[in-house]
């Protein structure tokens, strides 16, 4: 081999060597992990994403492609939703979507599940209190006449030979799937964060938070269980969750995030469907604990309605795992979740009680 057929091949040589350590560099660059935060507006409340992954802003982009998704599919307000088409077409099979039969799949068993404090066919009665718009106090005529048509074993689920989906409300009924619909849509934002690679962070819709993994020291994420007063925005304690399922939930359903005042008496936008009455009892918010966002976000509704009795006895026998807080102050907490309180994170004012 002369000279110039070896300088040559030197030369290739080098550029194989440079090529391959900027091949590397930029899969490096590409899966390091970087922290990204943004708030976004959606389902009539705040997104916020709290990230650490590879591409953030691309994991972001694809969580809120699966949050716009159930918006317009679930938006009762929106009339191209597929739940203002059942609506509209009350006593008629509707097709719809595989995600609208599965989340009304998932509300008639939550509904059944809670005796049916948590109704998906409360959507006449949420008309007339005019949470969406106008609140006020109905008229009881017209209070009874919704209430007549309030219940979800009126509602039929059914598939066709083709492999159709469609949902059937009965004459008079209105669905409204306020209650579970931002749950349902955090896991579907948990598995558009899986597939883009995002495996730590949390992402909080309302007042339901979904955490992924198990934080950047692996000790869990601490997660505020917010105060139950109006203009607060503080927390009334902290918990540590996290550290150790995969995927932990939190869900929160209080009086503060709606309501309206009259004479003296707080109304707020959780209705009891038996009776149609929204205003506050003797609970300030439910949270629920659990690793699935449907039904923790279905159940602290469903609990909420059904008062503190209940609720503490479901914190007490473990039915659910979770957190009440009353009008009193007192903060009742399941006794699983005791050695997950911050210390000193209480707020002043709370007082801790555990059930159990
Ligand atoms: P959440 O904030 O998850 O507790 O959901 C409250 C929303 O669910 C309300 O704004 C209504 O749209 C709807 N809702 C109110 N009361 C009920 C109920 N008893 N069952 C099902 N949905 C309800
Ligand atoms: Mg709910």
């Amino acid at each position: 081999m002369d000279d110039t057929s070896k300088n040559k091949r030197r030369i290739i040589a080098v550029l194989l060597v440079i090529a391959l350590a900027a091949a590397a560099g930029v899969i490096m660059y590409v899966n390091r992990t970087r922290s990204y935060a943004t708030v976004t507006f959606h389902m009539d409340t705040y997104v916020s994403y709290d990230i650490n992954c590879p591409r953030p802003e691309r994991a972001v982009r694809k969580m809120e492609a699966a949050v716009k998704e159930c918006e317009e599919l679930f938006d009762r307000f929106d009339p191209s939703s597929e739940i203002a088409k059942i609506n509209r077409n009350a006593g008629e099979a509707v097709e719809v979507s595989e995600q609208t039969y599965v989340l009304m799949f998932n509300a008639l068993e939550l509904a059944k599940q809670t005796g049916g404090s948590f109704d998906p066919t409360i959507g006449a009665l949420s008309d007339l209190w005019g949470f969406g718009d106008e609140p006020r106090i109905p008229d009881q005529d017209d209070l009874a006449e919704c209430l007549a048509n309030v219940g979800f074993h009126k509602v039929t689920l059914s598939r066709d030979e083709k492999g159709g989906y469609y949902v059937c409300i009965a004459k008079g009924q209105k669905l409204d799937l306020g209650a579970i619909a931002k749950g349902y849509t955090l896991n579907e934002v948990g598995f558009a964060a899986y597939k883009a690679g995002c495996r730590e962070g949390i992402i909080s819709l309302g007042g339901n938070v979904l955490l992924l993994g198990s934080g950047q020291d692996g000790s869990g994420y601490k997660v505020g269980v917010r105060c139950p007063d109006e203009n607060s925005n503080s927390s009334a304690l902290i918990l540590r969750l996290g550290d150790t399922a995969d995927d932990t939930v939190l869900s929160t359903s209080g009086s503060y995030e709606r309501f309206f005042w009259e004479d003296g008496v707080r109304y707020c936008h959780i209705i009891d469907p038996f009776t149609g009455d929204c205003a506050e009892k003797d609970l300030k918010s439910v949270t629920v604990i659990s690793t699935d966002p449907v039904h923790a976000d279905g159940l602290s509704t469903a609990y909420y309605v059904m008062g503190i009795d209940r609720t503490l006895d479901a914190l007490a026998s473990g039915e659910i795992t979770g957190v009440a807080i009353d009008r009193y102050g007192t903060i009742y907490i399941s006794e699983d979740l005791m050695d997950k309180v911050v210390p000193d994170s209480v707020a002043e004012g709370y007082e801790l009680e555990v059930v159990g």
